[in-house]
C-alpha cells in the first residue's frame, strides 16, 4: 500500500508529485496511457511559466517536471485509471491494465478535457481536418485555409502558430469582441494572415473523408454563408476531468471539484484535489503547479495525523492485479 498515489501528470500532478516525494512519501503518479504530461505536452513556447526568463517549450517543461519528482522517489505508471474508491480510509486506484493500486491518500489532478461544438460530422472528421491541437496537427495544413472556432486564449495562441503553415487562418467567433488577453488579442490582430469573422457560428462541418469546408450563422441576423477549408482547429475551452469520481466527491455549480476554502480537501478524508479540476477561473500552468503544492502538504498533514498502525501499513508500494 502508498501513502499517496496522484492521478494526472500535469503540472499540478508533478508538482503535487515533487512536494510528496521530498517528504518521503515515495508517490505512485498514474500518469495515462495517451495524454501523460497535460495539455502542455500540446503547447509549443511556454512563456509565461516563472523561472524562464527566455521562455521553454511544453514538452520539455513537463519532462522536467517529471524528472524533478522521480529525482526524488516517485514512481510513474503510464496507464489509465478506470475506477476509484475513494471512501475509507484505504482508496484503490482500478488501471485499464488490472492493477488495482492501494493508499492512505489520493491526489486527484486529472485536467480538464476539450469542449465540442457538438456537431455530427464533427466527430467523423476528427483526425480528418478537424482537430483539437494546432501543435499536433498544424504542419498538415501548409499553404491551405484553414478556421480556428473560438475567441479565447487558446484560439489566439492555434490561430498565431498556424499562420506559420496555412495561407490563411479565419478566426470564427460567435461574438465581436474576443475574450482573449490584451497580448494575445494584439499579435492576433497584427498577423496579415489572420481573418476574423465576427459573430459567426459554425453549423456545420462539410466533407466526404477529408474536411472541405464549414457552414456559418450569423448570431446577429440568422443569414448563412461558407467557406471553402481544408482544417478546422477547435478552441472553445475545456471542461474538468471529473467523470471517474462522480457520485463520490462533490462538485462546485461550475462542475469543478468542491475543496475546503483555499484547501486541496474534497468531501472525502484523504482525497485532495489540485490543478484546473478545481479551477474554474485561472487555469493557468503556474497556478495548478502551485495548487499542486497545496495538495501534496494537505495530503502530509492528513497522513501525520493518522494512526500510526494505520501509516505503518503503507510502506511497501505493491500493486495487486485482479481479474476483470
Ligand atoms: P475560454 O473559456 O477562455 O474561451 C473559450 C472561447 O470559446 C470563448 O471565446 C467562448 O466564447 C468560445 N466558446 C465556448 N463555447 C463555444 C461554443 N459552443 N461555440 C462557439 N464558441 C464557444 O477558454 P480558453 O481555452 O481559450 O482558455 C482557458 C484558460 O486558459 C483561460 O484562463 C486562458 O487565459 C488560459 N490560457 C492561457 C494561455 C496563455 O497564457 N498562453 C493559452 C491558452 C489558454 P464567448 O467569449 O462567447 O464565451
Amino acid at each position: 500500500m502508498r501513502q499517496v498515489i496522484v492521478v494526472g501528470s500535469g503540472p499540478a500532478g508533478y508538482t503535487a508529485a515533487i512536494y510528496a516525494a521530498r517528504a518521503r512519501l515515495a508517490p505512485l503518479v498514474v500518469a495515462s496511457s495517451v495524454e501523460f504530461g497535460g495539455e502542455l505536452m500540446k503547447t509549443t513556447e511556454v512563456e509565461n511559466f516563472p523561472g524562464f526568463a527566455d521562455g521553454i517549450q511544453g514538452p520539455e517543461l513537463m519532462t522536467n517536471m517529471q524528472r524533478q519528482a522521480e529525482r526524488f522517489g516517485a514512481e510513474v505508471v503510464y496507464d489509465d485509471v478506470v475506477r476509484l474508491e475513494l471512501e475509507g480510509p484505504v482508496k484503490r486506484v482500478h488501471l485499464g491494465n488490472g492493477d488495482v493500486h492501494e493508499a492512505l491518500t489520493v491526489i486527484y489532478a486529472t485536467g480538464s478535457a476539450y469542449r465540442t461544438l457538438g456537431l455530427a460530422d464533427e466527430t467523423r472528421l476528427s483526425g480528418y481536418g478537424v482537430s483539437w491541437c494546432a501543435t499536433c496537427d498544424g504542419a498538415f495544413f501548409r499553404d491551405k485555409q484553414v478556421a480556428v472556432v473560438g475567441g479565447g486564449d487558446s484560439a489566439m495562441e492555434e490561430a498565431t502558430f498556424l499562420t506559420r503553415f496555412a495561407d490563411t487562418v479565419h478566426v470564427i467567433h460567435r461574438k465581436d469582441t474576443l475574450r482573449a488577453s490584451a497580448a494575445m488579442q494584439e499579435r492576433a490582430h497584427a498577423d496579415p494572415k489572420i481573418r476574423f469573422h465576427w459573430n459567426k457560428e459554425v453549423a456545420r462541418i462539410h466533407g466526404g473523408d477529408l474536411v472541405t469546408g464549414i457552414g456559418l450563422v450569423d448570431s446577429v441576423d440568422g443569414s448563412e454563408t461558407a467557406l471553402d477549408l481544408s482544417g478546422v482547429f477547435i478552441a472553445i475551452g475545456a471542461d474538468p476531468r471529473t467523470h471517474l469520481v462522480h457520485g463520490q466527491l462533490e462538485l462546485t455549480p461550475e462542475g469543478t471539484i468542491a475543496v475546503a476554502g483555499r484547501s486541496s480537501r474534497t468531501n472525502l478524508p484523504g482525497v485532495f484535489a489540485a490543478g484546473d479540476v478545481i479551477d474554474p477561473t485561472y487555469k493557468q500552468a503556474a497556478t495548478a503547479a502551485g495548487s499542486g503544492v497545496v495538495a501534496a502538504l494537505d495530503a502530509e498533514h492528513y497522513l501525520a495525523a493518522l494512526p500510526a498502525q494505520l501509516r505503518a501499513g503503507a510502506v511497501h508500494p505493491v500493486a495487486e492485479t485482479v481479474d476483470a
